[in-house]
């Protein structure tokens, strides 16, 4: 940690109280806390920010969308946790029939990365398990919306994100 580390005004949520940001990398930290990484912020490590209207987003998350980013994980790197990580893979995602495997934190349950068998050097983080809230304004707010055909009908998508309506391809990045 460099010396422009921001730890305080973080939000209350969750167990851990050690997160931190500085201008490159920000902790992501599970509900309990017993998981915990560094993430960078920027690029090249930070490839993209997205949000996933497909119906396995619907039931992984337990809720109607996925709020993403996607890194590079040479730039991943482990506080804690990792063995506490239950991995879990499923091969009938809604396009590409490739293997996605999902890493939970095996305590609380919080889905705290996907990867793909195609992709296998990157994780799709959760945005929303960044301890600094104020990255999900900024750094993290997602550049892209994916899969928008099967967007919930209540809800009218992200301002100002750019609306894709199948999957994120390497020239939408
Ligand atoms: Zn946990
Ligand atoms: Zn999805």
């Amino acid at each position: 940690m460099s010396n422009n580390v921001q730890s305080n005004n973080l939000p209350l949520s969750g167990v851990a109280r050690d997160g931190w940001s500085t201008e490159t990398e920000a902790t992501a930290t599970c509900f309990c806390g017993a998981v915990q990484v560094v993430v960078p912020i920027v690029a090249p490590g930070l490839v993209n920010t997205f949000v996933c209207n497909c119906f396995d987003c619907r039931k992984v998350t337990a809720s109607m969308f996925a709020s993403n980013f996607t890194i590079d994980n040479s730039y991943l790197k482990f506080v804690r946790g990792e063995d506490n990580l239950t991995r879990w893979g499923n091969n009938k995602t809604p396009t590409s029939r490739t293997e996605m495997t999902n890493g939970f934190c095996k305590t609380c349950g919080t889905l705290m990365y996907r990867r793909s068998e195609v992709f296998p050097n990157q994780s799709y983080m959760r945005i929303g398990t960044v301890d600094d809230f104020n990255l999900h304004e900024t750094k993290l707010k997602p550049e892209v919306e994916i899969f928008t055909d099967n967007r919930v009908g209540w809800w009218h998508g992200v301002d100002g994100a750019k609306a894709i309506s199948g999957a994120l391809t390497s020239a939408s990045k």
